[in-house]
This record gives structure tokens, sequence and C-alpha cells, in this order.
């Protein structure tokens, strides 16, 4: 069955339904949250000030609502979700990011690095459920851009119907810089050779004093927005990221989401804002300041509520969980992480979400919020309104047997 909301952007008319939409008691009671409302109504988008004071407010109820009603404008009840696996080439990595569990030296005893034989082998498996590999790595010291064409052409050739999102802004520079391409370049040679989008990672904080604190020698704010227009120039579409909840400042996390709404009134290929908290297990980041519940859900709604141009928002339930993605869902976010299957990067610094998360059970926890399941496509092109088999989230507890 169709979904009746459908185009990329949801609702192209959001701003007059929102205009018309019942005001809920926790927004037409606060005079920010009224104010946004009319800003988003009137001039299109609220300001930095309005974003800075929307973190400082007191109530956190109104700044949900007034994101939920705006999720709801362009979404209506609609909650979107796709079947997909994740599968990491390397470990191994030239940098050393401070707030990263993930990386290993080339020698050290848990370091790996993929042949083809064996991402493929992570794929076969599951090849007819998904519809997505999602694919990002370390910057591993001898891969470059003929490595990664040679990898996304083999998956091409075996499985022509999975989508292929692999490789961060970072990444994609290393490649460049190790076969002394442009990225303009770099980037056309993998899409010909069948990469068909880019994951958002590796924006952390788009403010370059934060970067130097937590990421020293990633490339810069600018240089990740740089990347990402010149994918959305020859037609590549990309995801963004914010890490939150490190050493950033509230003025940082604003100035963060006006660099990603203004490169997309830009390029415009920005489908879906992915906002997560740091986890710190295992990691080298001890000034940290973490970011609470209320926090994460705060952050997601005021990304909903500043982010007018870029059409979706997912709650990341790999790094915050199903209980806060569920609550995320009538708090701004209209996307939630697809199936899954295989996670490190979030796990190894302290995540515990199940990864064997059936479509089934994502679409019953979609309806537990009152919301509607559609699964979509990569590109947010082809949706359906998930029928489950199995209505139900429960699942099979393993159980220890007494002595
Ligand atoms: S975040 Fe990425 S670039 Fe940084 S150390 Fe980890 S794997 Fe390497």
């Amino acid at each position: 069955m169709a979904a009746d909301i459908m185009p990329l952007s949801g609702n192209l008319d959001w701003r007059e339904k929102l205009s018309k939409m019942t005001v809920p008691l926790p927004v037409s009671s606060d005079p920010l949250a009224m104010s946004c409302l009319k800003s988003l109504i009137e001039n299109g988008r609220v300001s930095r000030e309005q974003g800075i004071r929307l973190f400082e407010n007191p109530s956190l109820s109104s700044v949900t609502s007034l994101a939920n009603m705006v999720k709801k404008s362009r979404y209506g009840n609609n909650i979107f979700f796709n079947e997909n696996l994740h599968v990491n080439t390397t470990n191994i990595c030239v940098l050393a990011c401070r707030f990263c569990a993930f990386r290993k030296g080339p020698r050290h005893p848990d370091a790996y690095a993929l042949d083809i034989d064996e991402y493929l082998g992570r794929i076969r498996p599951l090849s007819s459920s998904i519809d997505e590999v999602h694919t990002v790595g370390g910057l591993h010291p001898n891969w470059d851009v003929e490595d990664y064409c040679r990898l996304f052409s083999a998956t091409k050739s075996e499985f022509p119907d999975i989508h292929i999102k692999a490789l961060t802004a970072v990444e994609i520079k290393h490649l460049s810089k190790r076969s002394s391409l442009s990225v303009e370049n770099t980037l056309s040679m993998l899409s010909d050779a069948g990469l068909d989008s880019l994951p958002g990672g590796g924006a952390e904080i788009l403010v370059d004093h934060v970067r130097d604190r937590i990421c020293m020698g990633k490339e810069s704010s600018q240089e990740y927005l740089d990347i990402h227009a010149i994918a959305h120039n020859i037609g590549m579409p990309t995801n963004c990221t914010m890490l939150f909840g490190t050493v950033e400042t509230i003025e940082d996390r604003v100035e963060h989401l006006i660099r990603l709404r203004e490169q997309q009134d830009f390029s415009n290929g920005f489908q879906c804002f992915v906002p997560y908290p740091f986890l710190p297990d295992k990691t080298r980041l001890p000034d940290a300041q973490l970011a609470t519940g209320s926090e994460i859900i705060r952050v997601i709604s005021v990304s909903r509520i500043m982010l007018d141009n870029i059409p979706h928002i997912k709650a990341y339930r790999m790094n915050i969980g199903d209980k806060l993605s569920s609550l995320a869902l009538t708090c701004g976010a209209d996307d939630i992480d697809g199936t899954v299957g295989h996670e490190e990067i979030m796990h190894v610094a302290g995540s515990s979400t199940r990864l064997d998360t059936s479509s089934d059970q994502l679409a019953a926890l979609v309806s537990s919020t009152g919301s509607t399941p559609v699964k979509r496509n990569s590109n947010y092109s082809i949706f359906e309104i998930y029928a489950s088999s199995n209505p139900s989230f429960s699942r099979v507890l393993p159980q220890i047997a007494p002595n």
C-alpha cells in the first residue's frame, strides 16, 4: 500500500499546514515557543537567538510539543524506517579522535580489515531482506580509491538492487589524498563503481576549536561541508550528523545547526539529520559533559525546529536505544534506524541496543507511539505503509537454567 505523504520533503506546504494546526497548551502557554511558531509560519525559520533560547528554555514540554507540531505538519502520523545492514570495512585508522572507541592501530590484536570476499559474505545471508548496506570504517593507511571502487563494483555485481551508503567525509578526504585526486574526481569514481550516497558521520560539532579538542587532525568544519556540497553537486545525496555531549557549548550546537542549514540552502542534498550523544566507554575524553536523556530529546526537538530545510530527523536507536528513540518519535523525529543487524561503532563505546530487531518489531515500536510505520528506500522516494505480520514487540528472552 502506498503511503499518502510522500515526496522527499513530506508536505511541501507544511508551513501552511502548521499555521492551521491546533496549538497544544505547552506551546500556547510559552511565549518563546509561540514566537518560534510564528517565525516558522511567517519568516520560514527561527533565528540563532531563538535556537539558543530553545536550548536554555526551562520548559522541555513546550520545545518537544512545538517540534512534534512541525513533524506532524510535514509527515502527519508517518514514521519512516528501512531494512538495512551495517558492515564496517576496517577499524584500523591513522587518526585517533579522542571520542572514538572504535579505531585501532594496525598492530593491535583486535585490528581488522575485511577483504572483498569477507565483505560480501557479511551481506549475503541478509541480501534478500535488506535494500541498503551502510558502510563506514577507519582511515586505513594503505587503502586508496581503487580499493573501494573494487569493493563497490563487486557489491553491485552480486547485489545490484542494494543501495550502497558508504564513506564519511573524512574517509573521502583520506582516499582523495591517498590517490592524489580531487574530491570531485574521487566521488565520481566511487559513484561510477556503485556508491549511491554518503552517510553523515564525522560532522561532530562544526566549530573548529571544538574539533581541535575532540578530533584533532580530522577534516575541518568547512571541509566537511565542502565534501558534502561536492557530493550534492554531482547528484549524490548525503546525510548529516551531530555528535553532542562532549565539550561543546549551547552556542556551538546552534552554530552547528546553522552551518548545516546554510549549506542546505546552497547545495540542497542533505536528506536526513542524525543527532547523537557521545558514548564514553573506552574513549579518551574525560572532560566530556555527557548528555542526559532530556538533553538528548531536546537536541532532537530543537533540530526539528531549526532545520526547516532538511527533510528528515532520525532517532538513531543504535546510539540512544529503543526506549529513548520511541520517545523521540513524539518529539520531532520522523525517521528511525532500520533493522541494522550489525553495529560496532556505538556498541564498542557503550551502546546496548539490540541488534536482532526485525522489521515487525521495529514497526511495533513505531506503532506503540501512536504513529504509522512506513518502510522507505534509501533515497526516500519509495514508501510503503508497513503491514506487520506480528504486531507484538515481545521478545523471547534468554533464561538462565536454575542450579
Ligand atoms: S572517528 Fe573515524 S577518523 Fe576518528 S579515530 Fe575513529 S575511525 Fe578514525
